[in-house]
């Protein structure tokens, strides 16, 4: 297995003229011999178009693609030993999976002892052994995306690109295939790029996620990473679900300390006053009374600790020991979305809606009051000029 590397790859598609779509703006990316790298973005943002330039069915119109230390620009497909598996398995009706699973090795010419033995353990791998004699149209779609992906990896490429591998299947085959591929990927030491356009399936199966969008990498770094500190607002909102929160505001300082403000265009503003804890300040000093955008993950708001605050004690042991109270809002319950182990909520609080993760057995109602805490010391703040992450 082999590495690669792309540096400042561009493409675009459509005749002469202005009408050119630029699929690639200089997407620069470096996969290690055996990392497993995971490009998610909407539709249309360029991961198709990156992986058929890498496999070499299509060349870029600037920048170099490196497999292991070879130049590939110009070189043919056959010579660069990638595999690539679709989103609809391309098998061959007319053949039994043993066939179709043989087949890459046969045009490569291996010996037919060889190619079997091959066969065989790719079909161990994949759970296909007793299917070797049937025809891809009597198997299960996921069996079918199987025989795809042994067939990608019976030949032993040194790069394997997935486009999409799992998105045509029911859940259970998803999950269990998704189990599967991420299993053999480390036991081989297999160099992969996965594409999704599902960002908690990225999330999920990358060691590092590439966020593509318009042709560019937005972010590139570990899951925790993509999740916990989007580089920009268009991370913040593509990863993640129910999506961050986002409020546009600014920070006040008054007597009894520095507080933020959001700028709704309401009247009152829904979160005006919301103290921020010193820890903030320190990188945030630069923005007082400047327009900035709060970003906070629904785990981050929460049902007040309502046991806390009936100990009276506790409340007066805080405030007497100066320990800030979490700020809170308080709003209606306008939509409840019950996941099993978590309750999603969204609370409207005038004209501003905030959704909380909740407890799967919480006791909220649609139409209800509630009132919630925000941790705002997990917060993420942008910058809404450039949409970039302060700090
Ligand atoms: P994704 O796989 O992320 O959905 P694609 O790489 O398929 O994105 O497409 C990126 C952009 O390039 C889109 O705007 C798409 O319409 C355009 N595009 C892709 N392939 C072609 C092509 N063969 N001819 C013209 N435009 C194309
Ligand atoms: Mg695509």
């Amino acid at each position: 297995m082999a590495r690669l590397v792309l540096d400042h790859v561009s493409k675009s598609y459509g005749a002469g003229g202005g009408n050119r779509i630029r699929a690639l703006a200089g997407v620069s990316l470096e996969l290690a011999s055996g990392e497993l790298l995971a490009v998610v973005g909407p539709s249309g943002g360029g991961k198709t178009t990156l992986l058929r330039l890498i496999a070499g069915l299509e060349e870029p119109d600037g920048g170099d693609i490196f497999i292991g230390d070879r130049r590939m620009n110009g070189v043919p497909p056959k010579e660069r030993e990638v595999a690539m598996v679709f989103q609809s398995p391309a098998l061959y009706p007319e053949m039994t999976v043993f066939e179709n699973l043989a087949l890459g090795l046969r045009i490569r010419r291996a010996p037919a002892a060889e190619t079997r033995q091959r066969v065989l353990e790719t079909a161990g791998w994949l759970g296909l052994t007793d299917c070797l004699s049937r025809r891809p149209a009597s198997l299960s779609g996921g069996q079918q995306q199987r025989v795809a992906l042994g067939r990608a990896l019976a030949r032993r490429p040194r790069l394997i690109l997935l486009d999409e591998p799992l998105s045509q299947l029911d859940v259970p085959a998803r999950e269990q295939l998704r189990g599967d591929l991420v299993r053999l990927q480390r036991q081989l030491g297999a160099t992969m790029l996965y594409v999704t356009h599902d960002q908690a399936e990225a999330l999920a199966v990358g060691q590092r996620i590439a966020v593509l969008e318009a042709g560019t990498v937005q972010q590139l770094g570990p899951p925790e990473t993509i999740y916990q500190h989007p580089a920009n607002l268009f991370v913040a909102r593509f990863i993640g679900s129910p999506r961050m929160n986002l409020f546009p505001g600014r920070f006040r300082r008054s007597s009894n300390g520095v507080r933020f403000e959001t700028t709704s265009g309401q009247p009152e503003p829904a979160l005006a006053g919301l103290p921020l804890g010193k820890t903030h300040l320190a990188n945030l000093e630069g923005w007082m009374d400047r327009e900035l955008i709060l970003g906070l993950r629904p785990e981050h708001v929460k049902e007040r600790d309502r046991q806390a605050l009936e100990a009276g004690g506790t409340k007066v042991e805080a405030r007497s020991s100066n320990v800030e109270l979490k700020p809170e809002v308080k709003g209606r319950v306008v939509r409840l979305d019950r996941t099993g182990p978590d309750c999603f909520g969204w609370l409207e609080s005038r004209g501003l809606v905030i959704v909380a993760r909740l407890p799967g057995d919480c006791a909220w109602r649609e139409g209800e009051d509630r009132t919630v805490e925000l941790e705002l010391e997990k917060a993420c703040w942008f910058d809404p000029a450039t949409g970039k992450a302060i700090a």
